[in-house]
């Protein structure tokens, strides 16, 4: 992060305002990509130029797809039992422990 901010920092001296915005706008966008850990990297660098890419084609070729491969991810909605345990967590916090 210090190298960022440090980057963004001296964008802000040297550089015109709407310079400036743009490229923090591409900062941005390439810190977000380094950043992702899920979506296909093909996909995401396609997407960039404006194209499209399926990632079931990727079969392994970038790095996040290869990483669900070899672990076999799968997402799994636990919404319902998150917020159970939130409830629970809420209601001990109006619980007095006499001892
Ligand atoms: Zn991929």
């Amino acid at each position: 992060m210090y190298i960022q901010r440090s980057l963004i920092a001296s964008l802000d001296r040297n550089k015109a305002e709407h310079v400036q915005q743009n490229k923090k706008e591409q900062l941005m966008k390439l810190i977000r990509y380094c950043s992702e850990e899920e979506t296909c990297r093909r996909k995401l660098l396609l997407s960039h130029f404006g194209q499209t890419f399926e990632p079931a084609s990727c079969k392994g070729m970038c790095d996040n797809c290869l990483h669900q491969e070899k672990f076999d991810i799968h997402k799994t909605n636990v919404t319902d039992q998150a917020n159970a345990l939130l409830d629970i967590g809420e209601l001990y916090t109006h619980i007095s422990i006499i001892t």
